[in-house]
């Protein structure tokens, strides 16, 4: 389960906005990074960080900036524990068997690099 820091984390590594609320005219709330404006209670969620597009998007992103090898290792040095032995069980464990545990190494991956 992701703290709401480490979504704020992975978001902002998406270069999006984690948004944060204050209310605006008409009951609408704008939000104070990026003037975003929506209207009460129908907030645009921020990414769950729990779906295969999430964890997608997060790989696009390593891949854009040249550092997927650099999370592909630090994600296999991960799961060395769980039993795992070869690179087509390490790939299906990494990209189908749990979004949001996949995000969530993403999360301490960059947490390691700070
Ligand atoms: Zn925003």
């Amino acid at each position: 389960m992701l703290s709401d820091e480490q979504k704020k984390k992975l978001t902002e590594y998406l270069g999006e906005c984690w948004h944060k609320w204050e209310p605006a005219s008409n009951g609408n709330y704008k939000c104070v990074h990026c003037s975003y404006v929506t209207f009460r209670d129908f907030y645009p969620s921020q990414r769950t960080f729990t779906t295969d597009a999430d964890f997608l998007a997060l790989c696009r992103k390593a891949v854009e900036k040249d550092e997927w090898a650099e999370f592909w290792e630090f994600a296999e040095r991960k799961e060395l524990c769980s039993g795992i032995v070869t690179y087509n069980e390490f790939a299906v464990w990494l990209f189908l068997d749990n979004p949001e545990r996949a995000c969530c190494l993403a999360a301490m991956w960059l947490e390691e690099q700070e």
